[in-house]
């Protein structure tokens, strides 16, 4: 691609073709993971994760040149091998699974999860497990071998899967197996869960170790599946402290998100004093997500995300819920954008809406206009956060100890 680049007269900030605006002289080196291939898999055709949305995320992030900037590497997705997998799932389960690649129901599957509703069987359901956990391995891999500083795979963030149970649209839980490997690495790990739904499975599974502090920000369990992630979780034993969430009641918006977001994480994170930052970015928090009760917006999003890249010193990102399938193509384009360094113009590439709209995509701007703050909601929320925030800041700030930690 010819990328004509020109000085516009602030600190460090060129244009380098009619869609982006560079930020920064010194750039991260990061990797982007992906294939088509995700397109042969199909969880239904009324079901609300729909494997396009992927695709349209990739379009629009070619579009915007974004694969063409010198320190990006495009990826492309090589499966899991499945030794990976029994790190955290058991041998039985993963014989359920594989048994389910064929696309039927067989044996005793619904007492692992599987079946008509969330977690479909489909064809091929093992292989694409397998692709979405090979691309956060692939992510790992490169923040890990020193590659780079940020990798996102926007397949990944299946947070829900449990060992010996799909669970929540998640059949193998890619951000354990990924912090696992990170863990075996000898690294220190903050997993940071920005999904409207609890991260259930990422909690469960590092709940009584100090070595990985998850943090989850949520739509409280009372009205959201899967009626998790309340403040008194900490964790267990070791791991007391380390488990932290924030449930937060329906139609919170950017206001008192990013209000929470402040007051808790960048002083965790710090405390802990991670090597890598691991996070799982859904993007069902918007207000006009299908699924949800949250009022976030693109702007509260994008603030989140570029704190989350000041507290990361190195970035595993990974993808997660969001079923407006605009919102998902919009928000993890503009998530890549920051990882990179670059400002995006608003509006959208010709090129890719010409294609888009005929699956789905709504056109629009990237990330629109403004939304009005909730007044009829935003005084009664607060005050509950805030009560979530202290708790939070009694209890679990004294516990966090950073390094110096020995690996295994
Ligand atoms: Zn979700």
């Amino acid at each position: 691609m010819d990328i004509k680049v020109k000085l516009s007269g602030h600190f460090g900030r060129v244009c380098i073709n009619s869609f982006v605006k560079r930020n920064y002289f010194v750039r991260m080196k990061t990797a982007f993971i992906y294939t088509d291939a995700y397109l042969d898999y199909d969880y239904g055709p009324t079901h609300p994760l729909q494997v396009i949305r992927l695709k349209l995320t990739y379009d629009l992030i070619k579009a915007y040149g974004l694969l063409d900037l010198s320190s990006v590497q495009s990826v492309s997705t090589v499966k899991a091998e499945e030794k990976d997998l029994s790190a955290f799932h058991s041998g039985e389960y993963l014989n359920i699974l594989r048994q389910a690649d064929k696309g039927h129901l067989s044996g005793n599957a619904c007492c692992y999860g599987l079946g008509p509703g969330d977690n479909p069987i489909f064809r091929g359901l093992y292989s694409w497990s397998l692709l979405t956990t090979g691309a956060t391995l692939q992510a790992v891999d490169f923040v890990a071998e020193g590659k780079g500083e940020i990798a996102f795979n926007i397949a990944g963030g299946l947070h829900h899967a449990m060992s010996a149970r799909a669970s929540g649209f998640c059949y193998i839980n890619d951000p354990v197996i990924g912090i696992m490997r990170l863990l075996r690495l000898g690294k220190r790990v903050a997993y940071i869960d920005i999904d409207a739904h609890h991260g259930d499975g990422v909690q469960r599974a590092f709940y009584e170790t100090n070595r990985v502090l998850t943090i989850s920000l949520h739509e409280t369990g009372h009205t959201l599946f899967p009626g998790t992630g309340f403040e008194h979780e900490i964790g267990k034993g070791e791991g007391e402290g380390y488990s932290v969430n924030l449930p937060f009641p329906p139609c919170s918006d950017d206001a008192v998100y990013t209000w929470a977001f402040e007051e808790v994480v960048p002083k965790l994170v710090q405390a802990f004093n991670p090597d890598v930052v691991v996070s799982q970015l859904g993007v069902d928090t918007f207000y006009d997500d299908p699924l949800t009760n949250l009022h976030l917006s693109i702007f509260g999003y994008e603030r989140v995300l570029k704190r989350i890249k000041d507290l990361a010193p190195r970035w595993v990102a990974l993808g997660g819920g969001g079923y407006n399938i605009s919102n998902v193509a919009r928000a993890w384009t503009l998530a890549w954008a920051v990882m990179n360094g670059v400002e995006l113009n608003e509006e959208l590439p010709e090129s890719f809406l010409e294609e888009a709209v005929k699956i789905g995509f709504e056109a629009g701007d990237l990330k629109g206009s403004r939304r009005p703050p909730l007044h009829s909601q935003s005084e009664e929320t607060r005050t509950e956060m805030e009560r979530v925030v202290r708790y939070i800041k009694e209890t679990v700030f004294p516990k966090i100890k950073g390094k110096p930690w020995n690996p295994p």
